[in-house]
Protein backbone atom coordinates (compact mmCIF):
# COMPACT_ATOMS: atom_id res chain seq x y z
CA UNK A 1 0.00 0.00 0.00
CA UNK A 2 2.81 2.24 1.09
CA UNK A 3 5.16 1.62 -2.00
CA UNK A 4 1.58 1.98 -4.79
CA UNK A 5 0.95 5.78 -2.34
CA UNK A 6 4.31 6.66 -2.62
CA UNK A 7 4.64 5.85 -6.54
CA UNK A 8 1.87 7.55 -7.09
CA UNK A 9 2.67 10.58 -5.51
CA UNK A 10 5.79 10.32 -7.25
CA UNK A 11 4.22 9.74 -11.22
CA UNK A 12 2.07 12.85 -10.41
CA UNK A 13 4.67 15.24 -9.21
CA UNK A 14 6.62 14.07 -12.13
CA UNK A 15 3.49 14.75 -14.49
CA UNK A 16 3.22 18.64 -12.63
CA UNK A 17 6.99 18.94 -13.59
CA UNK A 18 6.41 18.04 -17.48
CA UNK A 19 2.72 20.27 -17.09
CA UNK A 20 4.90 23.12 -15.72
CA UNK A 21 8.35 22.94 -17.66
CA UNK A 22 5.77 22.57 -21.13
CA UNK A 23 3.49 25.77 -20.04
CA UNK A 24 7.00 27.34 -19.12
CA UNK A 25 8.25 27.00 -22.82
CA UNK A 26 4.96 28.02 -23.89
CA UNK A 27 4.59 31.75 -22.17
CA UNK A 28 8.45 32.22 -22.10
CA UNK A 29 8.09 33.77 -25.77
CA UNK A 30 5.44 35.95 -25.24
CA UNK A 31 7.16 37.31 -21.84
CA UNK A 32 4.52 36.78 -19.64
CA UNK A 33 7.07 36.13 -16.96
CA UNK A 34 8.77 39.27 -17.46
CA UNK A 35 6.36 41.23 -18.94
CA UNK A 36 8.75 42.46 -21.19
CA UNK A 37 8.37 43.45 -24.84
CA UNK A 38 10.99 44.28 -27.40
CA UNK A 39 8.18 46.30 -29.57
CA UNK A 40 5.35 48.30 -28.38
CA UNK A 41 2.74 48.92 -30.98
CA UNK A 42 0.73 51.77 -30.24
CA UNK A 43 -2.81 52.28 -32.32
CA UNK A 44 -5.19 55.45 -31.72
CA UNK A 45 -8.19 55.91 -33.43
CA UNK A 46 -9.02 59.52 -33.10
CA UNK A 47 -12.23 60.37 -32.05
CA UNK A 48 -13.16 56.64 -31.72
CA UNK A 49 -15.43 56.42 -28.69
CA UNK A 50 -17.86 53.48 -27.60
CA UNK A 51 -20.52 54.55 -30.43
CA UNK A 52 -17.91 54.95 -33.16
CA UNK A 53 -16.38 51.60 -32.23
CA UNK A 54 -19.90 50.01 -32.03
CA UNK A 55 -21.55 51.08 -35.44
CA UNK A 56 -18.43 49.57 -37.13
CA UNK A 57 -18.85 46.52 -35.18
CA UNK A 58 -21.95 46.09 -35.94
CA UNK A 59 -21.17 46.82 -40.00
CA UNK A 60 -18.51 44.50 -40.28
CA UNK A 61 -20.66 41.95 -38.34
CA UNK A 62 -23.66 42.42 -40.25
CA UNK A 63 -22.41 43.65 -43.54
CA UNK A 64 -19.27 41.98 -44.05
CA UNK A 65 -19.57 39.36 -42.33
CA UNK A 66 -16.65 39.11 -40.23
CA UNK A 67 -15.40 40.24 -36.96
CA UNK A 68 -13.54 43.23 -36.24
CA UNK A 69 -9.79 42.63 -35.15
CA UNK A 70 -10.09 44.96 -32.74
CA UNK A 71 -12.69 42.16 -31.13
CA UNK A 72 -10.15 39.83 -31.61
CA UNK A 73 -7.30 41.96 -29.46
CA UNK A 74 -9.78 42.06 -26.75
CA UNK A 75 -10.21 38.51 -27.09
CA UNK A 76 -6.80 37.78 -26.98
CA UNK A 77 -5.65 40.14 -24.21
CA UNK A 78 -6.94 42.36 -21.51
CA UNK A 79 -9.23 45.24 -21.46
CA UNK A 80 -9.72 48.47 -19.93
CA UNK A 81 -12.03 51.56 -19.32
CA UNK A 82 -10.15 54.66 -19.86
CA UNK A 83 -11.19 58.29 -18.65
CA UNK A 84 -8.69 61.23 -20.46
CA UNK A 85 -9.48 64.57 -18.53
CA UNK A 86 -6.77 66.88 -18.92
CA UNK A 87 -4.75 69.44 -16.24
CA UNK A 88 -7.41 72.19 -17.22
CA UNK A 89 -10.08 70.69 -19.00
CA UNK A 90 -13.12 68.47 -18.49
CA UNK A 91 -12.73 67.65 -22.62
CA UNK A 92 -9.71 67.22 -24.20
CA UNK A 93 -8.97 67.38 -27.78
CA UNK A 94 -6.05 65.37 -29.39
CA UNK A 95 -2.21 67.30 -28.37
CA UNK A 96 -3.21 67.42 -24.59
CA UNK A 97 -5.06 63.43 -25.03
CA UNK A 98 -1.72 62.20 -27.23
CA UNK A 99 0.68 64.26 -24.88
CA UNK A 100 -0.82 62.32 -21.77
CA UNK A 101 -0.86 59.56 -23.35
CA UNK A 102 2.89 59.90 -24.40
CA UNK A 103 4.14 61.13 -21.12
CA UNK A 104 1.91 59.82 -18.22
CA UNK A 105 1.58 63.71 -17.18
CA UNK A 106 -1.25 65.83 -17.02
CA UNK A 107 -1.08 68.48 -19.91
CA UNK A 108 -2.91 71.74 -20.46
CA UNK A 109 -4.87 71.56 -23.80
CA UNK A 110 -3.16 72.27 -27.59
CA UNK A 111 0.37 71.90 -26.01
CA UNK A 112 2.31 69.51 -27.57
CA UNK A 113 4.82 67.53 -24.50
CA UNK A 114 4.71 70.31 -22.77
CA UNK A 115 5.02 70.74 -18.97
CA UNK A 116 2.10 72.72 -17.52
CA UNK A 117 4.52 76.01 -17.74
CA UNK A 118 3.93 75.95 -21.30
CA UNK A 119 8.04 75.91 -21.87
CA UNK A 120 9.06 72.95 -20.33
CA UNK A 121 9.60 69.72 -22.77
CA UNK A 122 8.29 66.34 -20.76
CA UNK A 123 10.33 63.56 -22.38
CA UNK A 124 7.57 61.05 -24.22
CA UNK A 125 7.61 57.44 -24.78
CA UNK A 126 9.15 57.26 -28.37
CA UNK A 127 12.03 59.37 -27.07
CA UNK A 128 12.81 56.90 -24.63
CA UNK A 129 12.51 54.11 -26.63
CA UNK A 130 14.37 55.98 -29.06
CA UNK A 131 17.35 56.93 -26.89
CA UNK A 132 17.70 52.93 -25.79
CA UNK A 133 18.43 52.29 -29.54
CA UNK A 134 15.26 51.44 -30.55
CA UNK A 135 13.29 52.30 -33.80
CA UNK A 136 10.69 54.40 -34.27
CA UNK A 137 7.95 55.45 -36.51
CA UNK A 138 4.31 57.58 -36.78
CA UNK A 139 2.13 56.90 -38.92
CA UNK A 140 -1.42 58.67 -39.49
CA UNK A 141 -3.82 59.47 -42.00
CA UNK A 142 -4.30 63.22 -41.04
CA UNK A 143 -1.14 65.43 -40.85
CA UNK A 144 1.67 63.59 -40.21
CA UNK A 145 2.33 67.63 -37.97
CA UNK A 146 -1.39 67.09 -36.26
CA UNK A 147 -1.61 66.67 -32.86
CA UNK A 148 -1.63 63.36 -32.14
CA UNK A 149 1.93 62.14 -34.02
CA UNK A 150 3.12 65.59 -32.96
CA UNK A 151 3.09 65.14 -29.50
CA UNK A 152 5.20 61.79 -29.69
CA UNK A 153 8.13 63.55 -31.34
CA UNK A 154 8.23 67.52 -30.47
CA UNK A 155 7.53 69.73 -28.01
CA UNK A 156 5.25 72.81 -29.61
CA UNK A 157 3.68 75.52 -26.86
CA UNK A 158 0.94 75.31 -29.43
CA UNK A 159 -0.01 72.69 -31.34
CA UNK A 160 -1.09 75.05 -34.73
CA UNK A 161 2.84 75.81 -34.84
CA UNK A 162 2.87 73.10 -37.65
CA UNK A 163 5.99 74.51 -38.91
CA UNK A 164 7.91 73.53 -36.31
CA UNK A 165 6.55 70.18 -35.05
CA UNK A 166 7.70 69.00 -38.96
CA UNK A 167 11.50 70.38 -38.62
CA UNK A 168 11.48 68.31 -34.63
CA UNK A 169 10.16 65.32 -36.23
CA UNK A 170 13.12 64.99 -38.64
CA UNK A 171 15.61 66.66 -35.43
CA UNK A 172 14.11 63.82 -33.17
CA UNK A 173 15.31 61.02 -35.80
CA UNK A 174 12.14 59.33 -36.42
CA UNK A 175 13.33 56.38 -38.70
CA UNK A 176 9.05 56.32 -40.48
CA UNK A 177 6.71 59.02 -40.80
CA UNK A 178 3.79 58.61 -42.97
CA UNK A 179 0.51 60.67 -43.31
CA UNK A 180 -0.30 63.68 -44.70
CA UNK A 181 0.09 67.98 -44.99
CA UNK A 182 3.20 68.20 -46.69
CA UNK A 183 2.49 71.78 -47.14
CA UNK A 184 4.48 72.34 -43.47
CA UNK A 185 7.26 70.76 -44.74
CA UNK A 186 7.73 73.24 -48.05
CA UNK A 187 8.08 77.34 -48.13
CA UNK A 188 5.56 79.32 -49.48
CA UNK A 189 7.24 79.96 -52.21
CA UNK A 190 6.87 76.13 -52.99
CA UNK A 191 3.18 76.49 -52.56
CA UNK A 192 3.77 75.16 -48.53
CA UNK A 193 3.45 77.09 -45.54
CA UNK A 194 6.49 77.53 -44.03
CA UNK A 195 7.10 80.70 -43.52
CA UNK A 196 11.02 80.42 -43.09
CA UNK A 197 11.51 79.75 -46.81
CA UNK A 198 12.90 76.20 -45.75
CA UNK A 199 12.31 73.03 -47.61
CA UNK A 200 12.10 70.03 -45.42
CA UNK A 201 12.07 67.36 -47.89
CA UNK A 202 15.07 68.46 -49.29
CA UNK A 203 16.54 68.73 -45.91
CA UNK A 204 15.39 65.06 -45.51
CA UNK A 205 16.65 64.06 -48.30
CA UNK A 206 20.44 65.27 -47.41
CA UNK A 207 19.41 63.30 -43.93
CA UNK A 208 19.23 60.37 -45.79
CA UNK A 209 15.31 59.66 -45.77
CA UNK A 210 14.00 58.33 -48.80
CA UNK A 211 11.13 61.02 -49.32
CA UNK A 212 7.98 59.67 -51.56
CA UNK A 213 4.24 60.77 -52.14
CA UNK A 214 2.30 57.83 -53.11
CA UNK A 215 1.03 54.13 -52.60
CA UNK A 216 3.53 52.86 -55.58
CA UNK A 217 6.09 54.33 -53.95
CA UNK A 218 5.80 53.14 -50.53
CA UNK A 219 5.42 49.65 -51.85
CA UNK A 220 8.85 49.85 -53.19
CA UNK A 221 10.71 50.94 -49.83
CA UNK A 222 12.78 48.05 -48.42
CA UNK A 223 14.24 49.84 -45.37
CA UNK A 224 16.04 52.55 -44.10
CA UNK A 225 14.79 55.89 -42.98
CA UNK A 226 10.93 57.01 -44.98
CA UNK A 227 9.24 60.37 -45.21
CA UNK A 228 6.21 59.57 -47.08
CA UNK A 229 3.47 62.87 -47.49
CA UNK A 230 0.95 61.65 -49.00
CA UNK A 231 -1.47 64.78 -49.30
CA UNK A 232 -0.75 68.69 -49.52
CA UNK A 233 -3.67 68.73 -46.76
CA UNK A 234 -5.28 65.54 -44.88
CA UNK A 235 -5.20 62.11 -46.35
CA UNK A 236 -8.16 61.35 -47.86
CA UNK A 237 -10.83 59.89 -46.07
CA UNK A 238 -11.38 56.33 -46.38
CA UNK A 239 -14.74 56.65 -48.05
CA UNK A 240 -13.02 58.96 -50.89
CA UNK A 241 -9.56 57.12 -51.17
CA UNK A 242 -10.24 55.24 -53.85
CA UNK A 243 -9.88 57.97 -56.20
CA UNK A 244 -6.41 59.26 -54.59
CA UNK A 245 -3.04 57.57 -55.17
CA UNK A 246 -3.14 57.42 -51.41
CA UNK A 247 -2.42 53.85 -49.34
CA UNK A 248 -4.50 52.92 -47.19
CA UNK A 249 -3.84 52.89 -43.28
CA UNK A 250 -2.82 48.80 -43.30
CA UNK A 251 -0.60 49.56 -45.92
CA UNK A 252 1.43 52.16 -44.84
CA UNK A 253 1.27 49.77 -41.04
CA UNK A 254 2.74 46.81 -42.85
CA UNK A 255 5.11 49.03 -44.27
CA UNK A 256 6.16 50.57 -41.21
CA UNK A 257 6.66 47.11 -39.32
CA UNK A 258 8.89 45.94 -42.01
CA UNK A 259 11.30 48.54 -41.64
CA UNK A 260 11.00 49.35 -38.01
CA UNK A 261 11.33 45.40 -37.63
CA UNK A 262 14.90 45.72 -39.04
CA UNK A 263 16.39 46.85 -35.97
CA UNK A 264 17.09 44.12 -33.74
CA UNK A 265 16.94 46.12 -30.42
CA UNK A 266 13.31 46.52 -30.94
CA UNK A 267 10.84 49.77 -32.07
CA UNK A 268 7.71 51.66 -31.06
CA UNK A 269 5.37 52.61 -33.51
CA UNK A 270 2.13 55.24 -32.88
CA UNK A 271 -0.64 54.52 -35.58
CA UNK A 272 -3.49 56.72 -35.93
CA UNK A 273 -6.54 56.28 -37.95
CA UNK A 274 -6.63 60.37 -37.80
CA UNK A 275 -9.49 60.66 -39.79
CA UNK A 276 -12.14 59.09 -38.08
CA UNK A 277 -12.03 62.04 -35.47
CA UNK A 278 -12.95 64.74 -38.91
CA UNK A 279 -15.49 62.83 -39.53
CA UNK A 280 -17.42 62.72 -36.65
CA UNK A 281 -16.75 66.68 -36.18
CA UNK A 282 -19.13 67.03 -39.22
CA UNK A 283 -21.69 64.58 -38.22
CA UNK A 284 -20.46 62.55 -41.38
CA UNK A 285 -21.73 58.61 -39.40
CA UNK A 286 -20.72 56.81 -42.89
CA UNK A 287 -16.98 58.15 -42.91
CA UNK A 288 -16.50 57.73 -39.31
CA UNK A 289 -17.29 54.29 -39.93
CA UNK A 290 -15.73 53.74 -42.88
CA UNK A 291 -12.53 55.04 -41.43
CA UNK A 292 -12.90 53.33 -38.12
CA UNK A 293 -13.18 50.30 -40.45
CA UNK A 294 -9.55 50.81 -41.80
CA UNK A 295 -8.45 51.56 -38.69
CA UNK A 296 -9.43 48.16 -37.85
CA UNK A 297 -7.73 46.65 -40.81
CA UNK A 298 -4.46 48.47 -39.70
CA UNK A 299 -5.16 46.60 -36.50
CA UNK A 300 -5.24 43.35 -38.02
CA UNK A 301 -1.86 44.00 -40.40
CA UNK A 302 -0.72 44.71 -36.31
CA UNK A 303 -1.97 41.49 -35.24
CA UNK A 304 -0.41 39.50 -37.89
CA UNK A 305 2.81 41.13 -36.90
CA UNK A 306 2.12 40.33 -33.18
CA UNK A 307 1.54 36.71 -33.81
CA UNK A 308 4.86 36.01 -35.44
CA UNK A 309 6.71 38.15 -33.04
CA UNK A 310 4.82 37.42 -29.65
CA UNK A 311 7.63 39.84 -28.09
CA UNK A 312 5.14 42.59 -28.73
CA UNK A 313 3.14 44.83 -26.86
CA UNK A 314 0.13 46.12 -29.04
CA UNK A 315 -2.04 48.73 -26.97
CA UNK A 316 -5.72 50.05 -29.17
CA UNK A 317 -7.42 52.76 -27.72
CA UNK A 318 -8.39 55.90 -28.37
CA UNK A 319 -7.89 59.65 -27.72
CA UNK A 320 -10.84 61.09 -27.34
CA UNK A 321 -14.88 60.83 -28.46
CA UNK A 322 -15.98 63.08 -31.34
CA UNK A 323 -19.53 64.53 -31.72
CA UNK A 324 -21.75 62.46 -29.14
CA UNK A 325 -22.11 59.90 -31.64
CA UNK A 326 -25.76 57.90 -30.42
CA UNK A 327 -26.82 54.79 -32.38
CA UNK A 328 -30.59 55.74 -32.00
CA UNK A 329 -33.17 53.43 -32.52
CA UNK A 330 -36.44 54.92 -34.63
CA UNK A 331 -37.16 55.49 -38.56
CA UNK A 332 -40.06 57.01 -39.97
CA UNK A 333 -41.74 54.18 -40.49
CA UNK A 334 -40.88 51.70 -37.35
CA UNK A 335 -40.51 52.93 -34.05
CA UNK A 336 -39.31 49.18 -32.96
CA UNK A 337 -36.29 50.43 -32.46
CA UNK A 338 -34.95 49.27 -36.16
CA UNK A 339 -31.56 50.99 -34.98
CA UNK A 340 -28.86 52.14 -37.45
CA UNK A 341 -29.60 51.17 -41.04
CA UNK A 342 -26.52 49.76 -42.15
CA UNK A 343 -27.69 49.32 -45.67
CA UNK A 344 -28.30 52.61 -46.06
CA UNK A 345 -24.78 53.66 -44.67
CA UNK A 346 -23.33 51.03 -47.56
CA UNK A 347 -24.96 53.13 -50.01
CA UNK A 348 -23.55 56.27 -49.13
CA UNK A 349 -20.54 57.05 -51.81
CA UNK A 350 -19.06 60.13 -50.35
CA UNK A 351 -17.71 62.09 -47.60
CA UNK A 352 -19.29 64.94 -46.03
CA UNK A 353 -16.93 66.64 -46.95
CA UNK A 354 -16.95 65.90 -50.31
CA UNK A 355 -21.20 66.96 -49.59
CA UNK A 356 -20.24 70.08 -48.03
CA UNK A 357 -18.53 70.92 -51.20
CA UNK A 358 -20.92 69.99 -53.58
CA UNK A 359 -23.44 71.95 -52.09
CA UNK A 360 -21.50 75.43 -52.06
CA UNK A 361 -22.74 78.15 -50.20
CA UNK A 362 -25.93 79.41 -51.02
CA UNK A 363 -27.60 75.67 -52.47
CA UNK A 364 -31.40 75.69 -53.10
CA UNK A 365 -33.55 73.22 -52.12
CA UNK A 366 -33.68 71.47 -55.12
CA UNK A 367 -29.68 71.32 -55.01
CA UNK A 368 -29.71 69.69 -51.77
CA UNK A 369 -31.79 66.96 -52.79
CA UNK A 370 -29.93 66.63 -55.81
CA UNK A 371 -26.84 66.15 -53.90
CA UNK A 372 -27.81 64.15 -50.87
CA UNK A 373 -29.42 61.97 -53.50
CA UNK A 374 -26.44 61.69 -55.73
CA UNK A 375 -23.49 60.96 -52.93
CA UNK A 376 -25.57 59.40 -49.47
CA UNK A 377 -28.45 57.85 -52.01
CA UNK A 378 -31.23 59.17 -49.60
CA UNK A 379 -33.96 60.67 -51.23
CA UNK A 380 -35.14 63.26 -48.42
CA UNK A 381 -38.22 66.22 -48.97
CA UNK A 382 -38.33 69.33 -49.78
CA UNK A 383 -39.06 70.57 -45.93
CA UNK A 384 -36.40 68.62 -45.35
CA UNK A 385 -34.11 70.26 -47.84
CA UNK A 386 -35.10 73.47 -46.80
CA UNK A 387 -34.16 72.40 -43.11
CA UNK A 388 -30.54 72.10 -44.32
CA UNK A 389 -30.84 75.32 -45.61
CA UNK A 390 -31.69 77.06 -42.42
CA UNK A 391 -29.15 75.38 -40.44
CA UNK A 392 -31.68 75.66 -37.39
CA UNK A 393 -29.64 73.11 -35.30
CA UNK A 394 -26.65 74.97 -35.55
CA UNK A 395 -28.57 78.26 -34.43
CA UNK A 396 -29.46 76.70 -31.19
CA UNK A 397 -26.16 75.77 -29.86
CA UNK A 398 -23.54 77.80 -32.24
CA UNK A 399 -20.90 77.16 -29.69
CA UNK A 400 -20.85 73.52 -30.03
CA UNK A 401 -21.20 73.37 -33.67
CA UNK A 402 -19.00 74.14 -36.42
CA UNK A 403 -19.62 73.29 -39.65
CA UNK A 404 -22.52 75.30 -42.10
CA UNK A 405 -25.51 73.12 -42.70
CA UNK A 406 -23.73 69.81 -41.74
CA UNK A 407 -24.89 68.94 -38.28
CA UNK A 408 -28.39 70.20 -39.96
CA UNK A 409 -28.33 67.77 -42.27
CA UNK A 410 -27.04 65.01 -39.97
CA UNK A 411 -30.11 66.06 -38.07
CA UNK A 412 -32.52 65.73 -41.00
CA UNK A 413 -30.65 61.83 -41.69
CA UNK A 414 -31.78 60.73 -38.25
CA UNK A 415 -34.98 58.88 -39.21
CA UNK A 416 -33.05 57.71 -42.41
CA UNK A 417 -29.34 56.79 -40.54
CA UNK A 418 -30.85 55.90 -37.26
CA UNK A 419 -27.47 57.88 -36.06
CA UNK A 420 -27.72 60.84 -33.63
CA UNK A 421 -25.23 63.66 -32.91
CA UNK A 422 -24.94 65.48 -29.58
CA UNK A 423 -22.39 67.93 -30.82
CA UNK A 424 -19.68 68.45 -33.88
CA UNK A 425 -17.10 68.65 -31.34
CA UNK A 426 -15.06 66.92 -28.74
CA UNK A 427 -16.92 65.20 -25.66
CA UNK A 428 -15.18 63.26 -22.37
CA UNK A 429 -17.37 60.39 -23.38
CA UNK A 430 -14.83 57.10 -21.51
CA UNK A 431 -13.34 54.95 -24.30
CA UNK A 432 -11.99 51.96 -24.40
CA UNK A 433 -8.73 50.66 -24.22
CA UNK A 434 -7.22 47.50 -24.77
CA UNK A 435 -4.14 45.48 -26.03
CA UNK A 436 -2.56 42.38 -26.03
CA UNK A 437 1.33 40.44 -25.63
CA UNK A 438 4.08 41.47 -22.87
CA UNK A 439 3.02 44.22 -20.79
CA UNK A 440 -0.55 44.24 -21.38
CA UNK A 441 -1.20 42.15 -18.28
CA UNK A 442 -1.90 45.30 -16.39
CA UNK A 443 -4.29 47.02 -18.89
CA UNK A 444 -7.35 46.13 -17.52
CA UNK A 445 -9.91 48.16 -14.74
CA UNK A 446 -10.57 51.56 -15.20
CA UNK A 447 -7.26 53.42 -16.05
CA UNK A 448 -6.56 57.50 -16.96
CA UNK A 449 -4.72 57.85 -20.11
CA UNK A 450 -1.83 58.91 -18.28
CA UNK A 451 -1.48 55.14 -17.19
CA UNK A 452 -0.72 53.96 -20.64
CA UNK A 453 2.43 55.69 -20.52
CA UNK A 454 3.57 53.71 -17.39
CA UNK A 455 1.88 50.93 -19.07
CA UNK A 456 4.62 50.85 -22.06
CA UNK A 457 7.44 52.35 -20.27
CA UNK A 458 7.39 49.65 -17.77
CA UNK A 459 7.56 47.22 -20.74
CA UNK A 460 10.49 48.72 -21.78
CA UNK A 461 12.46 48.21 -18.50
ZN1 LIG B 1 -11.07 66.55 -33.22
Amino acid sequence: MYDKESSMRSQHRTRSLVILFVVGLLLLPIGVFAGQAKNIILMIGDGMGPSQFGAAWLYSNRVLGKELQMVEVMKRGRTAYLVNDTADAIVTESAAAAGQIATGEKMTARALSMAADGKTPVKTILEIARDKGMATGLVTTSGITDATPAAFASHVAHRSDEASVAEQELQAGVVVLLGGRKQFFLSEAAAGRRKDGRNLLDEARAAGYAVIDSADELKRIEGGKVLGLFNMGNMAYEIDRATTAEPSLAEMTAKTLQVLSQNSKGFFAMIEGGRIDHAAHRNDAAGAIRDTLAFDQAVGVVLEFQQKNPDTLVIVTADHETGGMALIGNSKDSKDYVGIDLAAIQNVQASFEVVEGALGKNPTPEKVREVVKTYLAIEITDDEAKTVITDPIRKLDPYNYTYPMMHSLAFVLRPYLRVGWGSQTHTASPLLAFGSGPGSETLVGFRHNTDLFRIMKAALE
